[in-house]
């Protein structure tokens, strides 16, 4: 099953896509969340129920959490190899668990929202396209071999980061992976009877230009491992998002380095053998604000 966010009358209402076009999940629900700990089979028959929205309403991210998103640094072995003496830092070896960090609720926006980047902020705004798990059934301690019946569904993210700002706060990288509106996140949460995690095939493009491309088979940390690790004394919750880490490509590793300007188009998205299981297009504007 494919579930979306919709927007109509300026209020988001969750909906399922189907044959007939997006059905309308409302006013029985008044969100994804509520879907989120369904079984599969309650799941398909609220699907089944739904009426199909007149027209092509325009789509918001599916989920949009109340607290802090969880993201993972450096799962690519590749990624973290081309940084190497970009950074500014001292790492030179590949952690042996997964760098974890957070983005702030209102850096997510929807899949094709506008990409409005501040320049006063940063000069240095880069992309990362990435695959998010959703989490359905809560956990703490999740053990690894038991860890993707905790997922709910995927969706698509990039995990836009002002390259500059992530590296002037004292180490860590929250602060330059959580300015508002810089993560576009959708636009189909696919459930996860029908994805294949570790089989995925991550691409961006910026400007028809491919920039990034991967398959998730080489992740240094499965998504199995993320959630057996992340949950070890931490509880998990339904509509917990994790973005899983982002390919080699980068615009800062590049040489010369490539950053987002006004009116560059980002194409984000995640395949699964021919099938595109979501696309991000997002439009970066100038949302420089007066100071
Ligand atoms: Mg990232």
């Amino acid at each position: 099953m494919q579930l979306v966010a919709y927007v109509q009358d300026g209020t988001r209402h969750p909906g399922a896509v189907t044959a007939r076009g997006v059905a309308s999940l409302s006013p029985e629900f008044d969100s994804i969340d509520q879907l989120l700990t369904l079984s599969q089979d309650e799941l398909q028959s609220a699907v089944d129920r739904g009426v199909v929205v007149p027209g092509a309403p325009r789509l918001d991210a599916p989920v949009r959490p109340r607290s802090h998103l969880w993201a993972v640094g450096w799962n690519y072995l590749t990624h973290f190899e081309e940084g190497r003496g970009k950074r500014g830092d001292d790492t030179s070896v590949m952690p042996q668990h997964p760098a974890f960090f957070t983005k702030a609720p209102a850096c997510v926006i929807g899949p094709t929202d506008p990409l409005r980047l501040d320049l006063g902020v940063s000069r240095s705004w880069d992309y990362e396209a990435e695959l998010a798990v959703v989490i359905g059934r809560p956990g703490l301690n999740i053990a690894e071999a038991d860890a993707l019946s905790h997922v709910f569904g995927y969706l698509v993210a990039n995990d836009v980061t002002a390259r500059d700002v992530q590296r002037q706060h004292g180490g860590q990288w929250s602060k330059g992976k959580s300015l508002d509106g810089t993560c576009p996140l959708g636009p189909v949460l696919v459930t996860s009877d029908e994805v294949d995690p570790q089989a995925l095939t991550i691409r961006c493009l910026v400007n028809d230009q491919v920039m990034q491309e991967a398959g998730t088979d080489t992740m240094a940390f499965s998504i199995s491992r993320i959630i057996a690790e992340l949950s070890r004394g931490m509880s998990l919750s339904a509509g917990d998002v994790i973005l899983t880490g982002t390919p080699a490509g980068v615009g800062y590793s590049r040489n010369p380095p490539v950053f987002l300007q006004a009116g560059d188009v980002l194409v984000s998205e995640v395949a699964q053998g021919d099938r595109i299981l979501g696309r991000l297009t997002n439009t970066v504007v100038d949302g420089t604000s007066a100071y």
